[in-house]
């Protein structure tokens, strides 16, 4: 078996051959993660993601188009919201964090916003990396990293992730913040987009615990820093422009996103079971692309269409194959080993299927009351 580095390198030129020749690679950001944190199971996403490849242009080469994402004018409002939140070296915002989950600190005043440019993610990381250090070796002081840049392990491949803020707490603690444009009302906001914004700041959480797990382990023997797992979530209060924040407890998400990715299969044993010289630029025609992603085994459930650029494309794939997949996860778990809408017609019907399967069994019985509230409605 060859070297971990010549194996990784060997990995780099196959995941660049599948995005296609001079196809920049398309990060990975902390709402993809979460996405595909909550679809472990599908291959192709997974490879897809690895590989870099652009799943909203490679969406439309296949004829069906993602239909979700932010308009230009949302994000125009909402770069527009989060510059007025950290406007005067972010004194708003340290102010809402000390007030919302650090009161017994002393408020924060002449905090340090350190320049966190540099080029490239392998740059930026680098430097947050340093301005983190350097910030948590500051105790007293407060500290607001502007965009950092944190590096994540995902399935054997860095991921390169940008919350829109850090904080260093003068207790040496750091906080992930959210700064979202969707409106608190009366102090609660939307629960589906508030759940999406806690499952990204788990994201962020787990990056920054795996930097605080390699400065633990230096041999300075300081401990580990410590990232809080209360995070700020950031939102316009009401229908003004004027900032309003929350709490959030993300243990939960944070526990359930760390055993996801955990799960993910491992891009080089995906990319080792692909056929030889296949390409997912969407420069191919979109008969080559379309073999190319059928040749990676999918998940799909009815959940992909809000967290998936290819959803059009692998739920018309699965209507087709009658794949029981498209009923929704709870509809397949109770089926058992029945894969197909068709099997299990042919099942309940007592056409196919042991009699022992629990699955089958309630199958029949399912048929045989229906069969007699038809015959009672009929008489
Ligand atoms: S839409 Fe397709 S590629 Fe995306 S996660 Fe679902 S099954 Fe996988």
């Amino acid at each position: 078996m060859p070297p971990p580095r010549t194996r990784g390198t060997a990995l780099r030129q196959q995941l660049a051959e599948l995005r296609g020749p001079d196809v920049p690679a398309k990060a990975l950001d902390a709402r993809a993660l979460a996405a595909l944190a909550a679809n472990p199971g599908c291959a192709r996403r997974a490879i897809l993601d690895g590989a870099g490849v652009d799943k909203t242009a490679l969406a439309s080469a296949l004829g069906a188009p993602a239909a979700f994402g932010q308009s230009q004018f949302a994000l125009t409002r909402g770069n527009a919201f989060e510059a007025k939140v950290k406007a005067d070296g972010g004194a708003e915002l340290l102010r809402l964090v000390h007030e919302k989950l650090d009161r017994s600190a002393e408020p924060p005043a002449d905090a340090r916003v350190p320049d966190l440019t540099a080029t490239g993610p392998r740059g930026r990381t680098a430097r947050t990396e340093l301005e983190l250090r350097e910030a948590t070796a500051r105790p007293g002081e407060w500290t607001l990293l502007d965009h950092p840049m944190l590096a994540l392990d995902v399935a054997g491949s860095p991921a390169f992730l940008e919350p829109d803020a850090v904080v260093v707490h003068p207790d040496g603690g750091w906080t992930v913040v959210e700064i979202k444009s969707f409106p608190l009302l009366d102090g609660s906001a939307d629960p589906a987009k508030v759940g999406a914004a806690a499952r990204q700041a788990a994201v962020y959480v787990l990056a920054l615990e795996e930097f605080a797990a390699r400065l633990g382990a230096e041999p300075d023997g300081a401990p580990a820093p410590y990232v809080r797992h209360r995070v700020l979530l950031v939102c316009p209060r009401d229908f003004s422009n004027l900032p309003a924040a929350s709490a959030m407890d993300i243990r939960k998400q944070r526990a359930v996103t760390a055993r996801q990715l955990a799960r993910l299969t491992r891009i080089e044993d995906i990319a080792a079971a692909l056929p030889e010289g296949i390409c997912f630029s969407p420069e191919r025609p979109a008969e080559e692309l379309t073999a190319a992603v059928e040749s990676v085994p999918a998940a799909y459930a009815p959940e992909c269409l809000s967290a998936c650029e290819l959803a059009f494309h692998c739920r018309a794939r699965s209507r087709q194959e009658g794949a029981v997949t498209t009923l929704g996860r709870p509809v397949r778990a109770e089926l058992g080993g029945l894969t197909t809408v068709e099997e299990v017609l042919a099942a309940a019907r007592g056409e196919a299927g042991d009699p022992g399967d629990p699955a089958v069994a309630a199958l029949r019985r399912a048929a045989a009351l229906r069969s007699e509230a038809l015959e009672a409605a009929c008489r």
